[in-house]
């Protein structure tokens, strides 16, 4: 099943007093991570989602939940009382039973690859929370979101409302675009969170910089500038952590990432205990479904995307796109589509460049 809550956001921005009080009942009974989703109903915008969910179930006050039994849409619950919710479907599940039970250490544990393995499989076609909360659930803040300050903000967006604790980094290369960090300030504020920003080895920088100039990718290829900005940096946050999570999505390059898993052992990086997993909790979503997600959750998102950047990485390496392009052909346009990577998601010994 999939849980929607239904939330009132007054006319003065404000969120109802009812619908907090539920969301705090239910974060006090450990249950606020079986909340799948939540829709606002804009006291004001009798089209918002949430406004549109209470007008075709018929209910006149918030909150409400609804549960869509089969994850498809095509058959609903409604419950307009969070104590019955409560009682009726959430009370007696085993997942608080588990997370009770579950001590402080266990967040820091290894999983062996047969659990990897049947979790793949189990997870492949639910909703990209539901990887997420398996993730936070084992790992909680030995979990790091990779936020690169473009739609990957809807895994900072999902484990907010799981309601766990999570880390957030972000590979601050130097290079990023004057919006990108203006939009790394905003999702700081926005979801109360601490981002751990990483910066490159300022000794390699300089050197680097000395020997090659500020713009060697052009001539020579991306490799180096990336391996000092963006891999090494990753290489020595992922040391702190015991599993990771990036936005990938197979549909952003099938060249290299059609085959991409929702989780996998990362064979290129090792974390704080060794071995590391790697969560891509998008990685079957498209970009439409993205970008539907993020309407309908009312997430903030870069401005650079609505001057027709769809990937965003660094300023000198990443150029808006015509209609009709694929959204990679705005990443080191002048390299081969296969080299296009950056090594943060290179399978196999050898790390390469996001
Ligand atoms: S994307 Fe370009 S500027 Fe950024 S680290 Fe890679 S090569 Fe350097």
């Amino acid at each position: 099943m999939a849980l929607t809550m239904v939330k009132k956001r007054l006319a003065n921005g404000e969120t109802c007093r009812k619908c907090a009080q539920a969301e705090e009942l239910l974060k006090s009974r450990g249950l606020w991570g079986r909340v799948d989703k939540i829709v606002w109903a804009d006291e004001a915008d009798p089209s918002s989602p949430g406004m549109q969910l209470a007008a075709r179930f018929g209910v006149d006050h918030a909150p409400f939940f609804v549960v869509d039994e089969e994850g498809t849409g095509s058959k609903a619950t409604v419950y307009d009382s969070v104590l019955k919710l409560i009682k009726e479907r959430l009370g007696g599940e085993p997942r608080s039973v588990i997370e009770t039970k579950r001590e402080a250490g266990d967040a820091q544990r290894d999983v062996g690859d047969d659990e990897i393995e049947a979790a793949s499989r189990d997870l492949a076609e639910r909703h990209p929370i539901e990887i997420l909360r398996w993730g936070l659930d084992r790992w909680q803040d030995s979990l790091g979101i990779a936020f690169s300050g473009a739609e990957d903000v809807v895994l900072v967006h999902m484990a907010r409302e799981i309601g766990r604790p999570f880390t957030t980094f972000c590979l601050d290369t130097g290079r990023l675009h004057p919006e990108t960090y203006r939009f790394i300030e905003i999702v700081r504020k926005r979801y109360d969170i601490a981002i751990s920003v990483m910066s490159p080895d300022s000794a390699a920088l300089e050197s680097f910089v000395r020997k090659k100039g500020l713009f060697s990718f052009y001539e020579d290829g991306h490799e180096e500038c990336c391996a000092l900005r963006k891999v090494e940096p990753l290489r020595r946050v992922l040391r702190t952590l015991s599993a990771w999570v990036t936005g990938q999505r197979r549909d952003q390059s099938p060249a290299t990432r059609a085959a991409l898993s929702p989780i996998e052992r990362d064979s290129t990086f090792s974390g704080a205990h060794g071995r590391l997993v790697k969560l891509n909790p998008l990685a079957r979503w498209t970009s439409a479904q993205t970008w539907k997600y993020i309407r309908e959750n009312d997430i903030p998102f870069n401005p650079l995307h609505e001057r027709g950047f769809v990937s965003i990485g660094c300023d000198p390496c990443t150029r808006a796109i015509l209609p009709g392009e694929h959204e990679r052909a705005g990443r080191w346009w002048w390299e081969e589509t296969t080299k296009r990577e950056c090594g943060l998601h290179v399978r196999g010994s050898a790390p390469g460049s996001s």
